[in-house]
């Protein structure tokens, strides 16, 4: 027996879990819809592989990493600005029927893909890792856009990774231009997403700073945001969804360790992959936390990870 060891986020052994925290056998099996990572989002603080340790350890069977996707994220990360410009209407201009850089991505310059691949990293080291340690791992994003009028976060379920790769600067089209897109997209068949393939939630829509997009431009709403840095206003945003019958929709925004398991979705069924996910979403099949899932958090060292974010989108 070891005695006096702390157990970390990084130790390999399971910590054991209280009681009443919710594990796949209670009724049905929680998935964290809204997960950054610090290899990607500069405003989260734990690296993918631990992220996916801990979420383990609170009794989830899956996460969606959704790191933020914005001009600037990918500025950071390919270390160049990007092509299209800084112009805050931008996004509001694009042609319908054209790819959001105007071409073939491939003719755009290297920084795009350069950025898109380190953008990608996030949610494929945690998929790694989950298949070593046994938590789903699925795709997902948190957009912003380059004209956001009015401002607000956009969770997107269903975007595949290969879709970002091929376009990486969607957030240059707006809310409105990205269905738009995606409608055409569906249109032009060849094995491409489908109507109902991809869903477009707001994030904290009634967080300060953030306005309600218009309802017909959205799958659904967060209703519960777990961040406890933030007044998200939980309340008002879930009478948003019953008012105008939007899908609802919990998770973490998991940034640091005080986030962990603060909300996800109860599915019916293991998904492991973002059709399935997206399928039970679609279909109202999941049910969505409103309170902590976690009864107790794993125990950690109380000196890493802590400091509080200033700036924490
Ligand atoms: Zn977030
Ligand atoms: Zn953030």
């Amino acid at each position: 027996m070891t005695v006096g060891r702390i157990p970390g986020p990084d130790t390999p052994e399971r910590n054991p879990q209280a009681p009443d925290t919710p594990g796949p056998d209670a009724a049905g099996f929680l998935y964290d819809t809204h997960v950054h990572t610090a290899e990607v989002s500069g405003c989260a603080r734990i690296p993918a592989r631990q992220v996916v340790r801990l979420y383990r350890d609170a009794g989830y069977t899956g996460i969606v990493v959704t790191d933020h996707l914005t001009r600037g994220t990918l500025e950071r990360l390919g270390g160049a600005a990007m092509p299209g410009g800084a112009s805050p209407n931008r996004g509001a201009a694009m042609p319908g029927g054209a790819s959001p850089s105007g071409r073939a991505p491939s003719s755009e310059s290297a920084p795009w893909q350069g950025a898109i691949e380190r953008y990608l990293s996030g949610y494929e080291i945690a998929r790694e890792e989950g298949a070593r340690v046994g938590l789903v791992v699925l795709p997902g994003l948190e957009m912003t856009f380059d004209d956001p009028e009015p401002y607000g976060d956009y969770l997107v379920f269903g975007l595949a990774p290969e879709m970002l790769r091929a376009h990486p600067d969607l957030f240059r089209l707006g809310l409105r231009g990205l269905r738009r897109f995606l409608g055409e997209l569906a249109a032009s068949g060849r094995g491409a997403p489908a109507p109902g393939d991809i869903l477009i939630y707001q994030a904290h829509p009634f967080r300060t700073g953030n306005h309600p997009a218009d309802p017909a431009l959205l799958d659904g709403v967060e209703i519960r945001n777990g961040n406890p840095r933030h007044d998200s206003d939980n309340r008002r945003a879930e009478a948003f969804a019953a008012r105008h019958g939007l899908r609802r929709l919990s998770g973490s925004d998991f940034h640091q360790l005080d986030d962990l398991a603060q909300g996800g979705m109860r599915l019916p069924e293991r998904v492991t992959d973002m059709a399935g996910f997206v399928r039970l979403l679609r279909e109202n099949r999941a049910v969505p936390l409103l309170a902590a899932a976690a009864a107790a958090t794993p125990a950690v060292p109380a000196d890493r990870d802590r400091k509080p974010v200033a700036s924490d989108p």
